[in-house]
């Protein structure tokens, strides 16, 4: 089973990925894991991408590309896999048609509303960092961490117009590879707008159903 994972921001999408692997019994390969193993490494792959790191510039795609296109080739990724943050752009999709054959793209969505919703009702600690949530992981006393007693704050990332700022860019930068999926009659959309914490099982059957009909 190879699967590539789409998702906006806020949408769950790390935690819907952990799920699939552990019961497809495949591996969950994202690109900023393989990046880290391949400069912890210091392959020559890895000494490349962290020259353009290093400079604030972005990797080149032939770079990422020859970086996946080595992970995937390796013995544990025989069973399959589940590609979370690549490809991001159609020519990193048209590389990756060339050495691997993809069985389905799922798209994970929800409406903004309720994107907007989950991420401003983020709220992180100044002193350790822990993250909470004023609806879903609430603190015991308002505006205070329970690990360390600091004070929580919301990120500027996650204030409402940042929100939808970043949903926006995230649209422009993914509707080609939708719309290239789409065509290819890989994509399959599913729209989770229920609480997480409140009904994982029957988000996950839903999942697993979409998976189990392909
Ligand atoms: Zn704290």
């Amino acid at each position: 089973m190879k699967i590539i994972a789409l998702g906006s921001p806020g949408v769950g999408k790390g935690t819907y990925a952990t799920e699939i692997v552990k019961r497809y019994n495949i591996l969950h390969i994202s690109t900023g894991q393989i990046f880290r193993d391949n400069i912890k490494a210091a392959t020559d792959l890895g000494k490349k991408a962290k020259s353009y790191i290093d400079a604030g510039k972005l990797v080149p795609d032939e770079v990422t590309i020859e970086m996946v296109k080595d992970r995937l080739k390796q013995e544990d990724c025989k069973n399959g896999f589940l590609l979370d943050g690549f490809p991001r752009t159609i020519p990193q999709a048209n590389a990756l048609a060339t050495f691997s054959d993809i069985d389905m793209v799922i798209n994970f969505k929800a409406d903004h509303e309720i994107i907007i919703q989950r991420l401003s009702g983020r709220r992180i600690c100044r002193k350790c960092g822990t993250t909470f949530h004023i609806v879903n992981i609430k603190t015991k006393i308002e505006g205070v961490c329970d690990v360390c007693g600091g004070e929580t704050y919301q990120r500027d990332d996650d204030k409402p117009e940042s929100i939808k700022e970043r949903l926006k860019v995230y649209e422009q930068q993914t509707s080609p590879l939708i719309g290239y999926y789409q065509e290819k009659g890989l994509l399959r959309e599913i729209t989770i707008n229920e609480d997480f914490g409140a009904s994982k099982e029957s988000i996950m059957a839903r999942i697993f159903n979409l998976i189990d009909a392909n």
